[in-house]
């Protein structure tokens, strides 16, 4: 029998290698960006030609390497950052394993232009697909440039297996992220295409965060910081108003390396269960440091994967600075709801229609306690922020009497007992704050910020499906406006009508309104719709530009009850009622708090 075992050829060994570490463009902005921190690189430059399929190319003004060092960088475990097994345990530096460079010269065309601080010129490599092809001195600047050009142009399947250039895009601009992020003090620019995407100076933390994720960001966002002798933990993470149904913007980095953490992410997704609608996920941007000889980076290739000594000790440290940090900033309102359970704010009155949502309040809820309460909070988030929620009769059906029931006193008894509970429950202070008793404590809502809330939700609606009712003005009102007015306000017509503000062109810088919504009802309209274009206009820059939600929320802004206007009972039940069917009934859209709890135990503890 002859012999079947052979040695692969070095290029083939190569190739395989390379495919654990170089999965996609992706991963070639990764290695060659983390190297260039490694280096001391300050500002560093990437540049990007179709999705990388064509070019990627970053620059770095960091140390440079020598003649030698030049070419040895591509040999496999070829690596100035190890020198002993042992270092292995106290990496600081991102990379370690030698491993990149070969397998990005194993699938590219690949020209390495590098020169150290003290020395006159450069020298240039090239390599492609893991052949050398040749070395010359070359006058640049000091620091490296790397161009990987034509990746994976030797593995065709590979380059076929690429998905489309946006999605790759995509990729690499997050990898960019996990790298930007951290290294906040760096500079950085990114080029995709000759377009300029990124022109990052050196900044702190929020600073970078802000820049990257846009200007909402920066009211949405909120510090955390616990020091404990086994992790340190710093950063940000996102008030509700940031989560998003996808995943993208959990971020934890392990020494200032990103990482991903399905078990820590669990213990931040946790502190949120209350306040996120189900399925909606929390934005964080959270830094553990932990002594490096208590992790493990090396269990995969990509080292995205890092293995904590004492992850569960780990969990909760995290877990509960999470806990304060939302809990500073009100964000946490134990409220409970659940269905069928006792009613504590009923405000149902016979003469009306409008229902109260069933809002309960638990007093054992300890954000703190993880296992128990766990399997309730869950099903609590479904229910909240379930679309029936928004349908009053399904979620109250359960609270009218069915006819079977009509005759039994006993429940005659409770139903009249019920209705004294509910009247006269509502008060209200200096004209802003709503109060009412609940199960663990006192109420406390902001009256503006709860009609904003639910102006909010409603005129996005109508903004989204086109389809609200405006109340027809018996007696169409012309109103004029300044040239800079009527040309702002042109565009946006179409979507306030279906928002409900029935205004129309008149030419001639005019506009006539048909018809408002039925909130409106008792306020002068054109004095709305100036200060809606007023408050629009301080923001904004071009009309064409302004999302639904930004018409939503100025025209919420305007339009919602001023603080100071006296309330009813019946007005402040339908304000609590129409409130606590919102989506998020506990924040405004710029973040901040609708209601407070002010608890028993506070009471108890001011009358000690
Ligand atoms: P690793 O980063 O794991 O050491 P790499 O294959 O990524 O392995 O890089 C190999 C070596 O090449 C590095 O250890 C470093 O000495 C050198 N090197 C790579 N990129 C740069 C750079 N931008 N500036 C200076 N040296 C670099
Ligand atoms: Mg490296």
């Amino acid at each position: 029998m002859p012999d079947i075992i052979r040695l692969l050829p070095d290029s083939v060994a190569n190739q395989i290698a390379a495919g654990e570490v170089i999965q996609r463009p992706a991963s070639v902005v990764k290695e060659l960006l983390e190297n260039a921190i490694d280096a001391g690189g300050k500002n560093i430059s990437l540049i990007v030609k179709d999705a990388g399929r064509t070019l990627i190319q970053v620059t770095d003004d960091g140390s440079g390497m020598s003649e030698t060092d030049a070419r040895m960088a591509f040999e496999r475990h070829a690596t100035s950052k190890i020198r002993e097994a042992s270092d292995l345990f106290s990496i600081h530096t991102m990379g370690f394993r030698g491993e990149a460079l070969a397998s990005i010269a194993a699938v590219a065309e690949v020209v390495l232009r590098t020169r150290t601080r003290d020395s006159e010129t450069g020298t240039e490599v090239r390599i492609s697909g893991s052949k050398f092809l040749g070395q010359e001195p070359v006058a640049c600047n000091p620091g490296t440039q790397f161009q990987v050009k034509n990746l994976f142009f030797n593995t065709p399947a590979r380059r076929k297996f690429l998905k489309s250039d946006t999605t790759e895009q995509k990729y690499i601009l997050q990898e960019f992220y996990r790298v930007a992020i951290p290294f906040h003090d760096i500079s950085f620019v990114v080029m995709h295409n000759n377009a300029e995407l990124y022109n990052l100076p050196s900044s702190g933390l929020l600073q970078r965060i802000v820049r990257l994720m846009g200007k909402q960001a920066l009211q949405n966002l909120v510090e955390i910081k616990s020091e404990t002798s086994l992790v340190s933990i710093s950063g940000y993470i996102g008030k509700p108003q940031l989560a998003k149904k996808t995943y993208g913007d959990q971020y934890f980095f392990v020494n200032r390396r990103f990482i991903r953490h399905g078990y820590l992410h669990k213990a931040v997704a946790q502190a949120y269960e209350k306040i996120l609608p189900s399925g909606a996920v929390p934005s964080y941007f959270i830094f553990l440091t932990v002594p490096p000889e208590s992790i493990d980076i090396n269990i995969h290739p990509t080292k995205t994967e890092v293995k904590f000594e004492d992850e569960q000790a780990i969990w909760q440290i995290l877990h509960a600075s999470v806990r304060e940090g939302l809990g500073k900033f009100n964000i946490i309102p134990s409220l409970d709801f659940e269905a069928n359970a006792g009613i504590e704010i009923p405000v149902l009155q016979k003469n009306t229609e409008i229902r109260t949502p069933e809002v309960q309040i638990d007093p054992e809820y300890n954000p703190f306690e993880k296992e128990t309460e766990r399997g309730r909070t869950a099903k609590y988030a479904s229910s909240l922020h379930s679309s029936e929620l928004l349908n009053w009769e399904k979620v109250y059906a359960g609270f009218e009497k069915t006819p079977e029931e009509e005759g039994s006193e006993a429940d005659l008894f409770q139903q009249e007992n019920r209705a004294e509970q509910i009247s006269g429950k509502f008060i209200q202070i200096k004209g802003r704050y709503i109060v009412t008793a609940v199960r663990s404590g006192l109420m406390v809502i902001d009256q503006k910020r709860a009609h904003e809330r639910i102006l909010y939700e409603r005129y996005l609606e109508g903004l989204k499906s086109q389809q609200t009712a405006s109340q027809q003005e018996l007696f169409p009102r012309q109103i004029s406006l300044t040239t800079d007015e009527y040309r702002f306000l042109l565009p946006m017509l179409q979507g306030l009508q279906s928002a409900g503000i029935d205004l129309r062109d008149f030419g001639n810088g005019s506009v006539v309104l048909y018809g408002c919504p039925p909130e409106w009802k008792g306020n002068d309209p054109e004095e709305m719709i100036r200060l809606f274009l007023h408050m629009l206009r301080e923001e904004e820059g071009d009309p064409e530009q302004i999302g639904r939600e930004r018409i939503a929320e100025n025209l919420a802004k305007a339009t919602a009850i001023p603080y100071g206007k006296v309330l009813s009972q019946e007005e402040m039940n339908l304000m609590t009622d129409q409130l606590f069917a919102c989506s998020n009934p506990s924040f405004s859209f710029d973040g901040r708090a609708i209601l407070t709890i002010i608890s028993l135990d506070e009471i108890e503890k001011k009358l000690r």
